[in-house]
């Protein structure tokens, strides 16, 4: 029998180290497999009879009959009109269910007290890498309609898929940064479906083995940290996109073509515990995880373009119920105010429907942005309804315990707390607190500058009504904090007056020149010589005889024109306070 194999072939072929007593073992374990195989492969059953659990043959094999099935009219309800063999399209005003839902939505008076929302949320996060999850297209935004595709990601026979590391990378520091376990091996699975906008026939996710386990998001509860649960953060491909000619779904549109420049662009979804209240608490939850992500440089957050894209499962019960009620999911959610609204208006119709009597379907829901309702899109699956298994071209992700505490050092200090400190510390408006922690090239900037400048307040009012009303983008920026600190100084110690200070600002951002530059090659500087000031407000005195005049007389209201005069002289950058003191000394004389 062991004539059959070789195992020396056998390790050379596998690459491992094999000691002596290990060969021997394997050497047996192989052997006796080959011969149990033997012995099942030359046994007759002919004259078996089952003995447990049999299958009826009816199970296994059918007659070759036509049957219809009885959902097809119920399916076809919604398909396009058809002319012979082509479909016509026609565009239709809105979704079909639409005028069922509203009559059943109408506002019930009373208190809805006795019912509590339970919200769990999902939240997919495109990672920033430069190539996909498993091939090596470009993942960039906005290019030609698929050009950012191979035979990989196009899911064609032969290909195999290799893993990205650095999407792994961020990953991990997802976990991190929302005190997850990062587990050390974690596990692809292929998630089975159709549709136009999958290629391969089935996305690569994660399953029963994610990348992370556990962990939890602080929101801010009046003041407190609140900490919603996380169940796993795993890692996925995206899907493709589908384009729809003439409408903006597929509902009335002529034809629909797809773009596979998104397959396979790496994600990380991130999935909560039913562990939310209230809209609110859901709205805040996505504004602190987006920060995290973003000031990780792993995803740049955009709701808008897809970036970052929020699921919501939404159940009510009765307080003090541990059940959880039928849910349903909503989708299509483009804003953090969205997110808010799609929630407050599922919990309501939910609660609607329970008070009537009506029964919650499960189901997936679209928010409307237009109508600010949502609408019934499709029937809910389940997890099992996808036919998950490991994914057979692709080994399990192991991580060393080395590499998780070297990426530690790149998880910066959680945005909550540093929304505390910016409010308490800096005094920051919760609104500016949020500008900041949302965006890491803001946080790196405002950092710096009250680092390096004490006057907090006069800094952060020149970085929220000036600095940033001329650009969102602080990185590229031609000022650095170091230079903006020098031109606050140059105010501070009266070389210019802040309102020369905007304008030399403005031209700075139209110019890109220096700062410092503008100031003292463009004559902006104060004129602070006495004895030119002196010999300016001579003449203006002597220019205006009639109002000094009416001045000495009483009409102390005058002070100003005269003040004003000089400004316009010098181009208002005489000194202020020496012009005062010389103005009062020449007016009395
Ligand atoms: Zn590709």
């Amino acid at each position: 029998m062991s004539g059959k194999f070789n195992i020396d072939d056998l390790i050379k072929l596998s690459s491992f180290e094999v000691s002596a007593s290990e060969k021997a073992g394997y050497e047996k374990e192989i052997d006796d497999f080959l011969k149990y195989a033997e012995i099942i492969n030359s046994a007759d059953c002919n004259d078996l009879t089952p003995s447990a659990h049999p299958t009826e043959s009816s199970a296994k094999l059918r007659m070759d009959n036509q049957v219809e099935w009885d959902d097809l009219e119920r399916i076809l309800i919604n398909a396009p009109v058809r002319d012979k063999s082509a479909y016509l399209v026609p565009p239709q005003k809105a979704r079909p269910g639409e005028e069922k839902e509203s009559a059943s939505t109408a506002i019930i008076a009373g208190s809805h007290d006795e019912y509590e929302a339970v919200i769990g949320l999902e939240v997919h996060a495109h990672l920033k890498t430069k190539s996909k999850l498993f091939c090596s297209c470009p993942t960039e935004f906005g290019s030609e309609p698929n050009h950012n595709t191979c035979p990989v990601c196009n899911g064609h026979p032969g290909v195999l898929p290799v893993l990205n590391h650095e999407a792994v990378r961020m990953a991990i520091l997802s976990g991190l940064a929302l005190n997850c376990k990062i587990n050390k091996k974690s596990v692809f699975a292929r998630k089975n479906y159709f549709y136009p906008d999958l290629p391969k026939g089935y996305q690569i996710s994660q399953f029963e083995e994610p990348i992370c386990s556990g962990g939890f998001v602080e929101i801010d509860d009046n003041g407190k940290p609140l900490a919603i649960k996380l169940n796993r953060i795993h890692m996925e491909e995206d899907a493709g996109k589908m384009v729809h000619v003439g409408a903006p779904g597929i509902w009335g549109s002529k034809a629909s073509a797809v773009d596979f420049n998104r397959t396979s662009v790496p994600l990380i979804e991130i999935v909560t515990e039913p562990d939310i209240k209230c809209a609110k608490h859901a709205k805040d939850y996505v504004i602190m995880l987006r920060s995290v992500l973003v000031q990780l440089g792993i995803c740049d957050g955009n709701l808008e373009e897809g970036s970052l894209r929020c699921d919501a499962n939404i159940s009510i019960r009765k307080v003090g119920e541990t059940k959880l009620g039928t849910k349903t999911e909503v989708k299509n959610m483009n804003s953090f105010k969205a997110i808010e609204k799609a929630i407050e208006f599922e919990i309501e119709r939910q609660i609607v429907l329970k008070k009537t009597g009506k029964a919650i379907i499960q189901e997936t829901r679209l928010w409307d942005e237009n109508s600010q309702k949502t609408f019934s899109m499709r029937s809910k699956e389940e997890s099992h309804d996808y036919r998950y298994f490991p994914d057979p071209d692709l080994l399990p992700i192991i991580l060393d315990e080395d590499y998780i505490e070297e990426l530690k050092e790149f998880v910066p200090e959680y945005p909550l707390k540093k929304k505390y400190t910016y409010m308490n510390i800096y005094n920051l408006s919760e609104e500016q607190s949020l500008l900041l922690i949302n965006n890491s090239a803001f946080t790196a900037y405002f950092d710096k500058l009250v680092s390096i400048y004490k006057d907090h307040k006069n800094a952060s009012n020149w970085f929220f009504n000036e600095l940033i009303s001329y650009t969102n983008d602080l990185k590229d920026i031609h000022i650095s904090p170091e230079n903006f600190v020098e031109f606050l100084g140059k105010i501070d110690s009266d070389e210019i007056s802040g309102k020369i200070a905007k304008e030399v600002l403005k031209k700075s951002f139209e110019t890109k020149r220096a700062l410092v530059e503008i100031i003292e090659k463009d004559g902006y500087k104060q004129i602070t010589d006495e004895k030119e000031l002196k010999k300016m407000i001579d003449d203006v005195i002597s220019a205006n005889p009639a109002q000094v005049a009416e001045y000495k007389g009483g009409k102390e209201k005058l002070f100003s024109f005269f003040v004003g005069e000089m400004m316009k002289k010098t181009k208002g950058k005489a000194n202020p306070a020496i012009v005062n003191t010389l103005l009062k000394n020449g007016l009395t004389s």
